[in-house]
C-alpha cells in the first residue's frame, strides 16, 4: 500500500487570504481529505518585516470560513530556523556545501568581468573547492555545491517533465552570514520534516522546485510529488489583481456568498471533472485528482460564482 498522503498550505502572512491562496488551500485539502490523508498548515513567516500576526489571523479565519480544517497546530517557519541551520551545517559536514567568503564587492566584480567577457554572469565562487586550511577568519555564507553539468528534471503532475540545465543553476546560498536560513532551504527542510508527500502550489514556484530539488538530492531525501497549478487570470485574461474586484475570501463572506458555493467555485478554477459545474463537497472529495488540473490559466468570473450561489442554498 502506498504511504498516506500529506499535503500542506504554506502561506506567507503578509496580507489577507486571496482567491489564489484559497484555491491552493482547497486543492491541497481536497487531495488529502479525499484520500484519508492529512492536510497541514505552515505559516511562512521568515520575512520578519512583512509578516504580521493580523495577516496570520486573517488567513486562519478565511480557511475556517471555507471549512478547510487542518491537522495539528499551524507550524511557524520562523520558529524552525535552528533546524534549517542544522541541515545547512550537515550539508557542509558531508561536503555537499561549502563556506564562501566572497564579499558582495567581489561578487559584483566577478559579474562585471564575466559580462565584459561575454560569459555567463552566474557567480562561481572561488571557495567551492578551497582547502579549509586556507579559510580566513571572516564572515561567510554556506552555499550548496550544485551540479554544474547535466539536467534537473521536475516531473510535475500538471506541467509534465520540466527540464532545467544544471549549468544555469548556481551554488545558491543556504545560510546567510548572520546564520539565518534562506527561504529555499526552509521550505525543503519543513516539507521533509512535516512528511509532506505532495506539493500543490502556484506555478510561480516552478523554478524554485528545481533549486529545491538540489537540496533534496544533496540530503538524500525523497522529493515530494510536484503539482504546479497555473495562476488565475481575470475575465480580461490578465493576471488577477485588485482591479478585477474583491479578492479576499473574507470579502466574499461579507458579501453573503455561502461557503459551499465558494468551495465549488474555487474547485472549478483550474480543475475540472467532465462537464460538472455544480457539485457537492462529497462529490468534490471523491472526484478531485491532479490529472483534472488544466495547464491553462483559469479565469475568475463572479457571474459563475453568483450562479453557483443560487444553487448552493
Ligand atoms: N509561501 C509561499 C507563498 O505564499 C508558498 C511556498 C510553497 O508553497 O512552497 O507563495
Amino acid at each position: 500500500m502506498s504511504d498516506p498522503v500529506v499535503t500542506r498550505f504554506a502561506p506567507s502572512p503578509t496580507g489577507f487570504l486571496h482567491i489564489g491562496g484559497a484555491r491552493t488551500a482547497l486543492f491541497n485539502w481536497l487531495y488529502a481529505r479525499g484520500r484519508g490523508g492529512r492536510f497541514l498548515l505552515r505559516i511562512e513567516d521568515t520575512d520578519r518585516a512583512r509578516s504580521t500576526p493580523e495577516a496570520t489571523e486573517a488567513i486562519l479565519d478565511g480557511l475556517t470560513w471555507l471549512g478547510l480544517d487542518w491537522d495539528g497546530d499551524p507550524v511557524s517557519q520562523f520558529a524552525r530556523a535552528p533546524r534549517h541551520a542544522e541541515v545547512a551545517h550537515a550539508l557542509l559536514a558531508q561536503g555537499r556545501a561549502y563556506k564562501c567568503f566572497s564579499t558582495q564587492d567581489e561578487i559584483a566584480a566577478f559579474r562585471e568581468g564575466a559580462r565584459a567577457r561575454g560569459e555567463s554572469t552566474l557567480f562561481r565562487s572561488p571557495w567551492r573547492d578551497a582547502d579549509p586550511a586556507t579559510h580566513p577568519d571572516a564572515p561567510f555564507v554556506i552555499r550548496i555545491k550544485a551540479p554544474q553539468t547535466g539536467e534537473t528534471v521536475i516531473r510535475d503532475r500538471v506541467q509534465g517533465d520540466v527540464t532545467f540545465r544544471n549549468d544555469q543553476l548556481d551554488d545558491m546560498v543556504l545560510l546567510r552570514s548572520d546564520g539565518t536560513p534562506v527561504y529555499m532551504l526552509a521550505v525543503v527542510v519543513d516539507d521533509h520534516d512535516m512528511g509532506v508527500t505532495h506539493v500543490i502550489r502556484g506555478d510561480d514556484h516552478l523554478n524554485n522546485a528545481a533549486r529545491q530539488m538540489l537540496i533534496y538530492d544533496a540530503m538524500g531525501w525523497q522529493a515530494p510529488v510536484w503539482a504546479h497549478i497555473p495562476l488565475i487570470h481575470g475575465p480580461d485574461g490578465k493576471k488577477l489583481s485588485k482591479r478585477h474586484g474583491a479578492l479576499g475570501a473574507q470579502e466574499y463572506r461579507a458579501m453573503g456568498y455561502p461557503a459551499p458555493a465558494m468551495r465549488n467555485y474555487l474547485a472549478r478554477l483550474g480543475w475540472s471533472h467532465g462537464d460538472a459545474e455544480f457539485f457537492t463537497d462529497e462529490e468534490a472529495l471523491e472526484w478531485f485528482d491532479l490529472g483534472g488540473i488544466g495547464r491553462g490559466a483559469a479565469r475568475f468570473d463572479t457571474k459563475k460564482l453568483d450562479h453557483l450561489s443560487a444553487r448552493h442554498i
